[in-house]
């Protein structure tokens, strides 16, 4: 493997694991701030691969290739939650500085191992039980009401590795590959929301305002910067346990908490419970590249680095990100002219993906003070990437 290009000056070289869009949105801060990245890759055209000079290609499920990755690097970060514990243990034992430290990001690989801290540490959960097997998940159906919500504790992204279970029966494929599974009532939410935190080693935090998240299919499409009409209350509360949480777990760089707002019954405030923890910058946060002071990415590496955090308020009374899924056609650049001209405001931000239907290969930013027309300027922008409007 080839060495990355340290830059004369002390500045140190982020290692990050994996070499996906996430990555790559880390380059622009990097190079701003003169540190130097470098990306273990799946592939040599890997999203992040193409912005960052060194990117050997090598395996995050393989001990030697992260090791000999790592041994050219200050501190080592991720891309994604997917590299296995003895991967992670050999770096540690190593004395590679990791953040987040494999003892947090357990909890945003493990959905069971989640469940248990969050409500050992008394945070809303939905009621939930570790089921082993039809009978186990028909008892807590029938306790907790059906349809339920079960879901592989490890693996899952984009909805894939949760089911919306109706009879107990229909489960059994997925108890006969031997796992324990996580059983979740099914939220009465009106809306998904998200909180995003970064925290460095010697224990500064901060917290951005929280925000909307739109699903359709189980995809994010649309985030809301901040959330339109949250209760104070709900608000501050989510925040300061996200921000205690961080501290609870030892949690390092950017972070999210994903979270179901339950609207009150009878005029009474709404509450909120927590859906899951994504332990590195997170679509929920891509608002904050146009929107806040400080990008997510710029924060991430101010955060593992242990240098002062960034001013994390907004720009502007409200950001719309709009996720960019691949559509019908893959000539993305020509689409520039027209998305440009019409609206001078549109921020675009594309991962360098090939286009495949349903595949996230970028996103759109807008701010400003009118909502409504945001979003309609942010829809419009990715429904053009799409191909499904044509002017
Ligand atoms: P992933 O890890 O694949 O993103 P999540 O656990 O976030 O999976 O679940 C995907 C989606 O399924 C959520 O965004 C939400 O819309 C829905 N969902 C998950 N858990 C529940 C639940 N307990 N009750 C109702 N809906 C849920």
């Amino acid at each position: 493997m080839t060495s990355p290009q340290r830059v004369p000056g002390g500045f140190p070289v982020v290692g990050i694991i994996g070499g996906g869009q996430l990555a790559r949105m880390c380059q622009p801060p990097a190079v701003n701030l003169s540190i130097t990245l470098s990306v273990l890759a799946e592939a040599p055209d890997a999203a992040a691969a193409q912005v960052i000079p060194s990117a050997p290609v090598g395996s995050h499920l393989s001990v030697d290739d992260v090791l000999e990755f790592a041994r050219s690097c200050d501190v080592v970060t991720f891309d994604h939650e997917h590299v296995p514990s003895d991967v992670l243990q050999a770096l540690v034992d190593a004395g590679v500085p990791v953040h987040p430290k494999p003892e947090a990001l357990l909890y945003a690989q493990d959905k069971l191992e989640m469940r248990e801290r969050l409500t050992k540490l008394g945070v809303p959960c939905p009621a939930w039980a570790r089921v082993r097997d039809v009978s186990e998940l028909a008892a807590f159906g029938d306790e907790h009401g059906w349809p339920v919500v079960l879901k592989t504790p490890r693996g899952g992204y984009d909805g894939k590795g949760v089911r919306v279970i109706d009879a107990a029966s229909e489960a059994a494929d997925w108890f006969a590959r031997g796992d324990d599974l996580l059983a979740e009532e099914s939220v009465p939410f009106s809306r998904e929301l998200a909180v995003l935190v970064a925290r460095s080693p010697s224990g500064q935090s901060a917290v951005w305002p929280i925000v909307q998240t739109v699903q359709t299919d189980g995809i994010c499409t649309e985030v809301l910067a901040p959330a339109p009409d949250l209760d104070d209350e709900l608000s501050s509360h989510a925040s300061q346990s996200a921000l205690q949480l961080a501290g609870e777990l030892d949690i390092t760089g950017v972070f999210a908490v994903e979270i179901f707002e339950i609207p009150g019954s009878d005029g009474a405030a709404p509450s909120y419970v927590v859906n899951e923890l994504a332990m590195r910058p997170h679509n929920s946060g891509h608002w904050t590249m146009d929107g806040s002071v400080t990008s997510q990415f710029e924060q991430h590496l101010r955060a593992v680095l242990d240098l002062p955090l960034g001013e994390v308020s907004a720009r502007a009374p409200w950001t719309v990100m709009g996720n960019v899924l691949g559509g019908d056609y893959d000539q993305l650049y020509p689409t520039y002219k027209h998305l440009l001209a019409r609206d001078p405001g549109l921020k675009m931000h594309l991962y360098g993906k090939g286009v495949r239907p349903g595949r996230k290969i970028g996103h759109v930013n807008v701010y400003g003070d009118d909502l409504d027309s945001l979003r309609a300027r942010a829809r419009h922008a990715a429904d053009y990437l799409e191909g499904t409007v044509t002017e």
